[in-house]
């Protein structure tokens, strides 16, 4: 079917990340799946791409953009090519929606130019040790001081993409007690500086996949965050999360279906030159079915996530199409991978093969910015279950 989500723009953006691509991230990704890690330097590569700018408002050096297409583009190709960019999709997907939508003029004077260079990565820190699907559970905690000039921060957070390398993290921590009617009450957004007093970096958390992804736990002990980096008002945090959370599962559910389509591409090649039983792996008619019902998944999965992006960019997408998008594309993807890893035999199940990596990568999506049951909750709760 006739794709309508992209324009000249995005084709001819398509083809320069994918020649950069191809010159300056496949001959160095080995080595930075083995150090577990891209180098910090290569963010400022991708500014200098352009890529963190896209959506920030022309007066703080962006091109003044408001559209996710470009951000889909970049899964689409990064997934073809098989590899990441490490945690800078955080720094966009999650990071710039809650500085668009709540940060001050002054704010923005001050985070975004920086944001757009590089200079400062940003991350978000919503899960803690003791809880992630429950977030109203958090129990981080922001005390204001007695002079009311700023947060006295004390907690810890884990699973934080991005935490190793982030200059500044949105810290989603209590500065209020939940109210007897409303649990999620009393929660705030602070805009913390990694360089402060009594901020550390914990672990860089050792993962089955996302092997170039820094994703660490955090700890904080009286830490003083300045009032002036709250962001939006206080104790309205949940309220924010659940306002930009449908922007985060969208991305998910597109990189999922960016990630099916890669890896039956990938099959296809494999099985045209695997010889079994002096036959191609391609010539078995299990290897047809199997591809032709993965392709069938990947094209229903890529009509929802582009049905999804249109309606983000319209802000119209809704908490509980979101979810849905979410489950849909994170469910088929997990099939089609794991049908396509079964084609290449034990050779799958190496990571020399981009068809390993896939399957690792894409097995978390089913799990962050949300669990399957997390978004089936939210569909129900949307039918009036
Ligand atoms: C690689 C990675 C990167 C991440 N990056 C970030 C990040 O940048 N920032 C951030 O804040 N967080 C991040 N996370 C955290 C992620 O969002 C959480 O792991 C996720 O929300 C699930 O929370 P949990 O791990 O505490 O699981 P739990 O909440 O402990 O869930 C355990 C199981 O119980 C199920 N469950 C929970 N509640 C219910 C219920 N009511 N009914 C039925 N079943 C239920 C869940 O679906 C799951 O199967 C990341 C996680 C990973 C793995």
């Amino acid at each position: 079917m006739r794709r309508t989500v992209f324009n000249e723009d995005h084709e001819a953006f398509r083809e320069t990340l994918r020649a950069f691509i191809e010159a300056e991230v496949v001959p160095v990704h080995d080595a930075w799946f083995a150090a577990g890690q891209v180098p910090r330097e290569f963010y400022r590569r991708l500014a200098g791409l352009g890529l963190f700018g896209i959506n920030v408002p022309e007066e703080y050096g962006g091109a003044g953009l408001d559209s996710h297409t470009f951000e889909a583009v970049q899964y689409e190709e990064t997934a073809r090519a098989g590899v990441s960019f490490g945690g800078s999709g955080v720094h966009v997907l999650l990071g710039l929606p809650y500085l668009k939508s709540l940060a001050t003029d002054e704010q923005k004077r001050r985070f975004l130019p920086r944001f757009v260079t590089g200079e400062d990565m940003w991350a978000i820190a919503m899960t803690e040790p003791g809880t992630g699907s429950d977030l109203a559970g958090m129990r981080s905690t922001a005390r204001l001081s007695e002079d009311g000039t700023h947060y006295v921060l004390n907690g810890a957070k884990t699973f934080i993409t991005g935490g190793v390398h982030a200059d500044r993290v949105i810290v989603c921590a209590r500065t209020a007690a939940p109210t007897s009617g409303d649990r999620r009450h009393g929660i705030s957004l602070l805009a913390v500086d990694t360089r402060s007093e009594g901020y550390s970096v914990g672990r860089k958390l050792d993962k089955l996949g996302l092997r170039t992804s820094d994703t660490a736990e955090l700890a904080f002990t009286d830490v003083k965050v300045p009032v002036e980096d709250l962001l939006g008002e206080e104790n309205r945090g949940f309220h924010y999360l659940g306002a930009n959370l449908p922007s985060e599962r969208w991305g998910i559910a597109f990189n999922a279906y960016a990630q099916a389509a890669a890896a039956v591409r990938f099959t296809q090649e494999y099985v045209r030159e695997r010889t079994v039983f002096g036959r191609t792996v391609a010539d078995f008619q299990n290897t047809k079915f199997e591809l032709a019902a993965c392709k069938a998944e990947v094209d229903a999965a890529q009509a929802v996530a582009d049905r999804a992006l249109e309606a983000l960019d319209a802000g119209e997408l809704t908490a509980a199409e979101a979810a849905g998008a979410k489950l849909f594309c994170t469910e088929a993807a997990h099939r089609v991978i794991d049908r396509c890893l079964q084609l290449h035999g034990g050779y799958g199940y190496m990571n020399e093969y981009p068809i390993a990596r896939l399957y690792a990568d894409n097995r978390v999506n089913r799990i962050y910015g949300g669990t399957s049951e997390v978004m089936k909750m939210i569909i129900a709760k949307d039918m009036g279950l």
